[in-house]
């Protein structure tokens, strides 16, 4: 990519398209955590994560959920709407892991049903804090039908992941999702990955994602394309 990026993200840069109202978004081999504190270079670990963020962008397509995703231009990297991102992160949790565990007495694994949805607020300086409804109007990000409208989206991106990862032996714990508006629709944007997911191996209780690289649980490269394997029919990218 030539150009200077509009946005660097800790494992994306963005990029101007000369298609008015699109964006170019490669996925690079950053790897952080804990805030940026902890930070490497995977070589190949932006091509897991663009593989999977457009074939669940697509699979959500199909089933009537609108994302941004347009097409890929290569192995890592696509062009999506650009829309107006709305500084939320929605994380849903099926079962508890991570920090609802370190904040409420709940018991790792324990199965929440109905999935909680949690939202904190996108403000890096801020440590992204939770935030609720009330704060969310009073800050004006979104109105009350619009609030709901998210939830409800929410809520079937959740069932129609987790029904596919169950059917591959694979249970979705948790995972954060963002939006943003264009037109006065409100679109799924940002990306579906191995970095933004906890994956665990249904037989064997393994960590399939970025809780691997966090707690330095084994080779991190290896369980996402391990997740890419069994998740996309087919799979034969490499690295790049
Ligand atoms: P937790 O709140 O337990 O740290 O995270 C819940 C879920 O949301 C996990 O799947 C985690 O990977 C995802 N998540 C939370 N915050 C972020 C974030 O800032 N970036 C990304 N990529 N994922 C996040």
């Amino acid at each position: 990519m030539n150009s200077e990026p509009l946005y660097e993200g800790k494992a994306k840069s963005v990029y101007r398209s000369e298609q008015p109202g699109e964006l170019i978004v490669r996925f690079r081999d950053d790897i952080t955590a804990f805030d940026g504190e902890k930070k490497d270079v995977l070589s190949g670990k932006g091509v897991f994560n663009a593989a999977v963020s457009a074939f669940f962008f697509e699979h959500l397509e199909s089933h009537g959920i609108a994302t941004h995703f347009v097409r890929m231009v290569d192995e890592r990297t696509m062009i999506v709407r650009e829309l107006a991102m709305i500084p939320l992160e929605v994380i849903v949790r099926n079962r508890a892991a991570g920090s609802i565990v370190r904040r409420y007495p709940f018991a790792e694994g324990q199965v929440f049903d109905p999935p909680v949805i949690v939202m904190d607020f996108k403000d890096d300086a801020r440590h992204d804090p939770m935030i609720n409804d009330d704060i969310i109007m009073a800050l004006d990000l979104l109105n009350r039908e619009e609030i709901d409208a998210i939830r409800k989206t929410t809520l079937e991106i959740n069932r129609l992941l987790s029904a596919y990862f169950r059917e591959r032996g694979i249970t979705l714990v948790d995972f954060k999702i963002e939006f943003g508006k264009v037109g006065g629709a409100i679109l799924l944007g940002d990306e579906i990955s191995m970095d933004s997911m906890r994956l665990w191996d249904r037989e064997t209780g393994e960590s399939l994602d970025k809780d691997v690289y966090r707690f330095d649980r084994g080779d991190v490269l290896s369980a996402y394309g391990r997740v890419v394997q069994r998740i996309i029919p087919g799979y034969s990218g490499g690295r790049g």
